[in-house]
C-alpha cells in the first residue's frame, strides 16, 4: 500500500523540527538560542493557515502564545508542549540525536530523535490539527490557546510566564492538556501491563537543602 501523501508531508514538517537542536540548559548564559529562533521561523513556514488565523505572541524571549480566537466568550481550551529537549551526551545514540533518522520498514519505521516523544510529537500533533482544521476555515466555539514553553526541562519560567499573561488577562481555561507520558512498560511496580501516565500539572523547580 503506498502512504498517504499527506501522512508523508507530516512527517517531514515533524523531521524538520526535530533537526532543530532546541536544547535547554540549566545555566540559561550556556543555551544557544539560535535554533530557537530557527525553531519558530520553521513553525511559522511549516503552518501558513495557522498563523494566518491565530494570534501570537512571544514571551520571556523564547515561549510562544498562540490564541484562536472562538465564536463565543465560553471558557478556553489550552493546549500546552515544550520546545526544548535536555541536553544529549553523544556516545548514547546509535542514531544521531538530531538527524531524524526514520529506522525500520512498514509498521515497524520509527523517527529517531531527541524530543521525537519529549516533547516535539505533541507540539506537531497540535499543530498538524489546528493547521488542517484553520485551512478549512473551521472556527471553534470557544478560544483555543496554544502555550509553547522554551525551558520546560530546566528554568521553567516560560510556561510560568504563559500563565501570569492568562491571569492577568482574566483567562481562565476549561480544559489545560499537557504532554502527560508515553506509554511504557515497567514505568510502576507491579503492574505488568503498559501505563500512560496522566500528567496534572507542569514540573516546577525546587533546591532543598539537608542537614543530617
Ligand atoms: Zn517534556
Amino acid at each position: 500500500m503506498e502512504p498517504d501523501p499527506a501522512a508523508v508531508a507530516a512527517l517531514d514538517r515533524f523531521r524538520a523540527l526535530l533537526r532543530l537542536p532546541t536544547v535547554s540548559r540549566a545555566d540559561e548564559a550556556l543555551t544557544d538560542w539560535a535554533p530557537f529562533e530557527a525553531f519558530r521561523a520553521e513553525v511559522e513556514r511549516l503552518y501558513p493557515a495557522t498563523h494566518r488565523t491565530l494570534e501570537r505572541e512571544i514571551i520571556a524571549g523564547h515561549s510562544l502564545l498562540y490564541r484562536w480566537p472562538g465564536s463565543s466568550s465560553a471558557a478556553p481550551t489550552v493546549l500546552m508542549a515544550h520546545i526544548d529537549v535536555v541536553p544529549v551526551v553523544d556516545a548514547e545514540w546509535t542514531h544521531p540525536p538530531f538527524g531524524a533518522q526514520i529506522v525500520g520498514e512498514g509498521d515497524d519505521a520509527a523517527v529517531h530523535a531527541r524530543g521525537a516523544i519529549d516533547d516535539k510529537g505533541s507540539l506537531v500533533a497540535i499543530l498538524e490539527a489546528i493547521e488542517q482544521l484553520a485551512g478549512e476555515g473551521f472556527t471553534p466555539v470557544h478560544d483555543v490557546y496554544l502555550a509553547f514553553g522554551h525551558n520546560e526541562e530546566t528554568a521553567g519560567n516560560g510556561a510560568r510566564a504563559i500563565v501570569a499573561e492568562l491571569q492577568a488577562r482574566g483567562v481562565r481555561p476549561a480544559l489545560v492538556l499537557d504532554e502527560g507520558g508515553a506509554v511504557v512498560d515497567g514505568a510502576v511496580p507491579g503492574v505488568a501491563a503498559p501505563t500512560a501516565m496522566i500528567g496534572l500539572a507542569e514540573r516546577g523547580v525546587m533546591t532543598v537543602q539537608l542537614t543530617a
